[in-house]
């Protein structure tokens, strides 16, 4: 139980315990910054790419290493089509969060990988499982990266429940300032995401019918997108 509570502590989306964690900006204009983890994972981020692209809203992807290299024309599609590519992790493993020497080696390499890939080199980090321990943020910061966390559009949207749903949760959630969580991925495993790929246009249909407009996270939080 003291377990229990000590992780839901540390990890809960917006604890700043273990030091800055952004969630939200503080603003009061309805914007929100849409954000989709664990890509690239083909079909579903270039079926993603297509419907924000279609809207003209630009949205900040946290891609794992691994399936950049996986599908690398995904992810150069992210950057040159104004979106913004985030580092989330080399291999999505819990493991490498827990001891520094590791934490620091899945932030460079995947750092490595998008530089090849796409030319950026990304400023924005978020940690797999929003996991912040002290090491994380420390091997973050040690890179000069701004980390990032967010609200998840639908706690079980892993398991794919329908898209109205997604939409719907999503849309609840979404409040001035928001860093919503979407997946396009499965951690580094992929797998189909066509639910939350279906999700997104409605979701930014109902935000934009409410007044809302859509940024990038280094927008909202005033920070640069890349390093160089
Ligand atoms: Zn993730």
């Amino acid at each position: 139980m003291v377990l229990g509570t000590a992780y839901w502590t540390a990890f809960r989306p917006r604890s700043q315990v273990f030091g800055p964690f952004p969630y939200r900006a503080r603003t009061a204009d309805k914007v929100v910054a849409l954000t989709f983890d664990d890509g690239p994972n083909e079909p579903y981020t270039s079926r993603l790419l297509d419907v924000l692209d279609h809207r003209g809203v630009k949205a900040t992807f946290f891609q794992v290493g691994r399936c950049a290299q996986r599908f690398p024309s995904a992810a150069r599609r992210v950057v040159e089509s104004g979106h913004v590519l985030g580092n989330h992790s080399y291999s999505h493993s819990f493991t490498s969060g827990l001891r520094q020497p590791r934490q620091h080696e899945e932030i460079r390499r995947t750092q490595d990988i998008v530089q090849t890939i796409t030319g950026v080199v990304p400023a924005l980090y978020r940690p797999p499982w929003l996991c912040h321990w002290p090491w994380v943020l420390h091997a973050v910061d040690d890179q000069g990266l701004q980390v990032v966390s967010g609200t998840f559009a639908h706690p079980l949207e892993v398991l794919q429940p329908p898209a109205r749903m997604l939409t719907t949760a999503a849309a609840r959630r979404a409040k001035p300032g928001s860093i919503v969580i979407l997946h396009d991925g499965r951690e580094a495993r992929g797998g189909p995401r066509a639910q939350s790929v279906a999700a997104v246009g409605p979701l930014i249909d109902r935000l934009a019918d409410q007044g809302y407009t859509f940024t990038t996270v280094d927008r909202l939080l005033g920070v640069p997108p890349y390093l160089r």
